[in-house]
């Protein structure tokens, strides 16, 4: 069956090792998906968006020219559609114009903002709530927060950066300047350091290792999952969202994170009828298995 093009909505997820894209139906639906792995430095993340675009409209036979929607990662400017310190695709230094550079190699509309913003727009549409927050949990913590059915960056780009809410003014060293961030405890780099293994899948390996009843590492899972359970507190208090999802390279682990991160909101709870009311730990999801939320969410940016 012949789609219209303009029905469809088109949305990139740059990332470090990959480039996903999706093309996304009127109701929703993902209709066709692409990966490539991301040439890096500031040129070839510029060719493999139009690679991964290329690819769309052949799998999609469509000509796709409506707007372009692009998540990256590192410090986004959307205003000029511009990225810098996005150090992992090798972008640093000088503003990048992604988007005019995208836009005028492709010739069309094209919307960049930061990936984790993107990313609260696809966990949205998980549960076509109106105020969703979204938390990353890759190698910093950060997170997206959408309100009344609209992203909220805040005044200077700033709101669900509370990976910088410091908890211990003993506590380690952060790289913004502080001690003791969030940041520092409950992100995908603070546990490969309090979990050093060989594996390419740090949080898997710490997860399962807890789940065997090895008791240093049901220690060090849980002291994380403490810190992730006080983002979500943290959140919750500011915004009171509907829902609060669960991202980033360590929600690969799936329901195991969830579980102990509710596990440590109802501990932090006990003895608060004020936060045991809220049920904080109802309102936490981790995104779906194959679910690429950021490449969904940006489909929605040009919207
Ligand atoms: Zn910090």
């Amino acid at each position: 069956m012949a789609t219209v093009s303009a029905t469809l909505d088109v949305g990139l997820d740059v990332g470090a090792t990959k480039t996903l894209g999706v093309a996304i139906g009127p109701d929703g639906a993902i209709v066709a998906q692409v990966r490539e792995q991301t040439t890096l430095g500031a040129a070839g993340v510029v060719d493999t968006a139009a690679r991964v675009f290329a690819a769309l409209r052949a799998a999609t036979g469509e000509p796709l020219d409506g707007p372009l929607g692009v998540g990256m990662p590192g410090l986004v400017d959307v205003e000029r559609g511009a990225v810098k310190h996005a150090v992992n695709l090798g972008v640093d230094g000088e503003w990048l114009p992604v988007r005019d550079l995208l836009s005028r190699r492709l010739d069309l509309p094209v919307v960049v903002e930061n990936d984790v913003n993107a990313a609260a727009l696809g966990a949205r549409a998980l549960d076509d709530a109106d105020d969703v927050v979204y938390l990353s949990i890759g190698t910093g913590l950060a997170a997206g927060v959408v309100l009344g059915g609209r992203l909220r960056r805040g005044a200077h780009g700033a709101a669900g950066e509370v990976g910088h809410v410091s908890v211990d003014p003993l506590g380690a060293p952060c790289q913004c300047g502080q001690r003791g961030c969030l940041e520092t405890i409950a992100s995908g780099s603070a546990l490969a350091s309090a979990w050093p293994v060989d594996d390419p899948h740090p949080a898997a390996a710490l997860f399962a290792a807890a789940a065997r009843g090895d008791a240093a590492a049901v220690v060090v899972r849980d002291r994380f999952c403490a810190g992730v359970a006080s983002a979500v507190r943290v959140l919750s208090l500011a915004v009171d969202p509907v829902s609060i999802v669960l991202g980033g390279g360590v929600a690969q682990v799936g329901d195991p994170l969830r579980l102990a991160v509710q596990q440590a909101l109802h501990a932090q709870a006990a003895g608060s009828p004020f936060l045991t009311s809220l049920d904080l730990a109802g309102r936490v999801r981790v995104v779906p298995a194959d679910y690429p939320v950021a490449a969904v969410g940006a489909a929605m940016l040009g919207q």
